[in-house]
């Protein structure tokens, strides 16, 4: 057995790090469910080895770091977070632990565990004072001038009282598609999930931001019930809702097991529908003399606990593998489901991603599958139900030949590939690839467009886009198609010819060519004559570029089919130059920069600005690394810099550095 005291250092540091990208950061790397079993391992070997446990245990703390650029804001009562229980057997045993208590017949209060982050709201004379959020528990951040953007926490109360309360600020799904819908459209990563864009909205140091999340707030605890002539928890979130809160409409006073369990089984069902995350069931005892006779741990009460929901899983029929074929040639299993809803939404097909994959599911047409979807994570077969096999399953078999056009297929790593340049299937997919937002970006010719065209005959080549008007009348008899979007079509098709270079470098799909290698490679060589000129060893001296890459560019352009397709864009009048501002800056020239941290100014946009300066910008700390650009909570990449004795530009003098005395403010 492995050594188990190792083990808790272990897991306090590996639990400190996803805590620290939970809370400050709002960027978790692993999925609530993960993080909770680790920690109940972690739980688990503390209550075995006692005296061995560490300091920094996350088990004796409250959520994570202040960030230092809020006020701060000590709690009167500390503001303390849940314990947690998975099964029925532990809501039993907490159930128990309340009745040794001598706590005869309890009645308790269940909520719907919303998914937000907490805050702590203090009125004076019916007026609100400030905002906290629950920082580490004892102190935390003064948010009130963002709180004041949500509409449904009251500036002034229908009583002139003094008063402080607690709840969960929120953002609704419906909030969170659209936001994530704009996101995309601006080419930026959505947010993973409504809990982490909830705190980072309020957590903003300019109001307007937080004002266009459209958050909204449940209020739940009130600290001091006795104060006011409450007794119980569930005459509290009446008084409250009477002062003009908004309470949740699902909480219940129920009594016994059985009362709690039939709220769990019925709120576990509603789930999917109600227009907000929530990810448990919060059980609280409703009397508050009986609350403080149990009293607290360091960390959370010892009257409430929180039912955590298993990450949703829902078992359903494997009717048949299909196989597709990308550009690349690259071969995938795709399993096609009897369809099924996953947390609101229908799954009708999920990827198989590869042989190995199938393999080690022993996966079978015609099993009965486990889907599983944590947080907004593609759904992904997670098991088979083996125990449900009739034998009249099929094993998994990988296919041997392109399904497209039957060529033999070419094993590389774990990937199967078709390699035939003339297969219709990468054909399509490269018109997808060229058409895309990131390469031309032709809007509108989406990827159903695009097989409707190439199977009509209208774009087999990507020089034939840009003669798509000749099939005008046409695309008109065809269905869907009216002269409106068709000439919308040919407009967005013209625009396209003008493209910088580096989207036409990366929109000919020349293998290993990332936007970032074209970019790199536009701005080095300018126009594409220079490029295709190039020597191989011109293009292996290029920093950042691997020989993998150059020796795939160099060949790329010694085909004589490539060298053909460029002439004819050439003639078609497309862009063939860098349209991008190059700048020979000294100061930040064949410099490589790491960013971390939240920065006052857009990412992307100081990215551009440092490689049109000669400069690059890389993803991780190391000895290479001329400089640490460092914004607000930083991440691990800071500490990495420091012991490596990186110098730290802050965002001052970085801008400094690029001679800029104004860029675009960002949002985050
Ligand atoms: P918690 O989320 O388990 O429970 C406590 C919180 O529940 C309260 O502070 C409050 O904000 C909230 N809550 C929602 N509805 C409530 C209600 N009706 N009544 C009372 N409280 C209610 O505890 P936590 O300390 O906020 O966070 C720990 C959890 O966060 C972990 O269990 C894990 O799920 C998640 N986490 C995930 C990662 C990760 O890497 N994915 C890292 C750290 C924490």
């Amino acid at each position: 057995m492995n050594d188990p005291i190792k083990r808790m250092e272990e897991l306090v540091d590996i639990l400190n790090r996803l805590g620290y990208e939970y809370y400050t950061l709002d960027n978790p790397s692993v999925s609530d469910f993960e993080y909770d079993r680790l920690m109940q391992e972690l739980i688990q070997l503390e209550s075995m080895y006692p005296d061995h446990i560490l300091e920094n245990s996350p088990t004796k703390r409250v959520g994570g770091k202040i960030n230092e650029s809020f006020e701060k804001i000590k709690h009167q009562i500390p503001l303390l977070s849940l314990a947690n229980v998975f099964t029925e057997a532990d809501i039993v045993a907490f159930d128990n632990r309340i009745r040794k208590e001598d706590i005869k017949n309890p009645t308790y209060v269940c909520e719907l565990k919303i998914d937000g982050l907490s805050v702590s709201l203090r009125y004076e004379k019916g007026l609100l004072k400030y905002a906290a959020t629950r920082g580490n528990g004892i102190i935390g951040e003064n948010i009130t001038d963002n709180v004041k953007t949500i509409k449904s926490i009251p500036l002034k109360l229908q009583e002139e009282i003094d008063i402080e309360v607690r709840g969960e600020i929120y953002v609704s799904k419906k909030t969170l598609e659209k936001l994530n819908e704009e996101r995309r459209k601006e080419g930026l990563e959505p947010f993973k999930n409504a809990r982490n864009l909830a705190s980072g909205s309020i957590r903003q140091l300019d109001s307007s931001v937080t004002a266009s999340r459209n958050l909204d707030a449940f209020i739940y605890h009130l600290p001091n019930p006795l104060d006011y002539g409450i007794n119980t928890h569930f005459e509290a979130l009446e008084f409250m809702k009477k002062l003009g809160f908004v309470t949740n409409p699902n909480n219940r006073l129920v009594t016994g097991i059985d009362g709690i369990l039939n709220y769990i089984n019925e709120k576990t069902k509603v789930r999917p529908d109600l227009p907000y995350d929530i990810d448990g069931v919060v059980i609280k005892l409703n009397n508050i003399l009986d609350q403080m006779k149990l009293g607290s741990t360091v960390k959370y009460p010892k009257w409430a606990t929180a039912y955590k929901f298993p990450p949703e899983e829902v078992v359903t029929k494997l009717k048949n593998i299909i196989f597709t074929v990308g550009r690349t040639g690259q071969i995938t299993p795709n399993a096609i489901l009897e369809p099924v809803n996953v947390m609101g939404s229908t799954i009708s097909k999920t990827t198989l991603h590869n042989e190995d994959y199938c393999k080690d599911l022993d996966i079978r047409i015609g099993d009965y599958v486990t889907i599983i979807k944590a947080g907004d994570v593609i759904p992904r077969v997670d098991s088979v139900k083996k125990e449900r096999r009739t034998g009249d399953e099929i094993p998994f078999q990988m296919i041997t030949n392109c399904p497209i056009c039957k060529e033999k297929l070419v094993k590389k790593d774990s990937n199967y590939y078709c390699v035939n340049p003339l297969c219709d299937a990468r054909h399509i997919e490269s018109l997808i690839h060229f058409a895309s937002r990131q390469a031309m970006d032709i809007v509108g010719m989406g990827e159903k467009i695009i097989e409707d065209m190439y199977n009509l005959g209208f774009i087999k080549t990507i020089p034939d886009f840009y003669h798509l008007e000749k099939y005008q009348d046409e695309l008109m008899l065809l269905e869907g198609y009216g002269l409106k979007s068709i000439q919308n079509l040919i407009k967005e098709i013209e625009e396209s010819k003008k493209k910088s270079l580096e989207k036409l470098l990366f929109a000919l799909g020349i293998r290993h060519v990332g936007l970032k290698t074209a970019t790199i490679l536009a701005r080095k060589f300018v126009t594409i004559d220079n490029l295709m000129n190039a020597s191989l060893t011109t293009l292996n001296d290029i920093p950042d570029i691997g020989e993998e890459i150059s020796t795939s560019v160099y060949n790329y352009f010694q085909e004589p089919k490539n060298k053909d397709l460029i002439q004819e864009l050439k003639e078609l009048g497309l862009n063939m130059k860098y349209l991008g501002e190059v700048i020979d800056n000294p100061n930040i020239k064949d410099k490589s920069f790491v960013i971390t941290g939240t920065l006052n100014i857009k990412r992307d946009e100081l990215k551009d600005k440092i490689i049109t300066n000669g400069g690059k910008v890389i993803d991780s700390v190391s000895k290479k690394t001329d400089y640490l650009i460092l914004g607000e909570n930083p991440g691990s990449k800071y500490e990495k810099a420091i012991k490596l004795n990186i110098p730290i530009l802050n965002e001052e003098e970085i801008l400094n550095l690029l001679n800029i005395n104004n860029i675009e403010r960002g949002e985050e």
